[in-house]
């Protein structure tokens, strides 16, 4: 089995606190969402960032909203599998309580 490299993991519980590390790092630190791509790509040694910026803390980064004018906002960090559907009767009026409705 490969293992990964030697690299720093950071959790920020903020999308300021994630933007300023990426902004601090530069192209060293590289975003770490549900890791499928990238900590593959990491053993395969076909990337090597120093810093994973991991966006799992971040709760502001779940969920699907509707505001009238702004429109639709998916977070970044939004389960397909199991959305939050009861936080916008809007959206579950819009898209129904399936989640086998967001098929892509
Ligand atoms: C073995 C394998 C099997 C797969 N099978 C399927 C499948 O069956 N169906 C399917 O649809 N896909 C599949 N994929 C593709 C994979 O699921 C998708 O590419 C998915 O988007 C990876 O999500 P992740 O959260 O794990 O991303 P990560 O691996 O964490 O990140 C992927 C890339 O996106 C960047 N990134 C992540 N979040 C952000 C962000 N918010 N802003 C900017 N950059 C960001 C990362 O830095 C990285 O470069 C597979 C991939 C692998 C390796």
């Amino acid at each position: 089995m490969m293992r990964l490299p030697k690299m720093d993991h950071c959790a920020p519980k903020s999308v300021e606190e994630a933007s300023s590390l990426l902004k601090e790092h530069g192209p060293e630190a590289q975003v770490l969402a549900g890791g499928t791509d990238l900590l593959a790509a990491c053993k395969l040694r076909n990337t090597r960032p120093a810093l994973l910026v991991s966006l799992s803390g971040i709760e502001a980064l779940r969920g699907i909203d509707f505001h009238k004018g702004e429109g639709l906002r998916i977070g970044a960090m939004t389960l397909r599998a199991r959305p939050p559907w009861g936080r916008s009767t809007t959206v579950s009026r819009m898209f129904g309580s399936a989640p086998s409705r967001l098929s892509c």
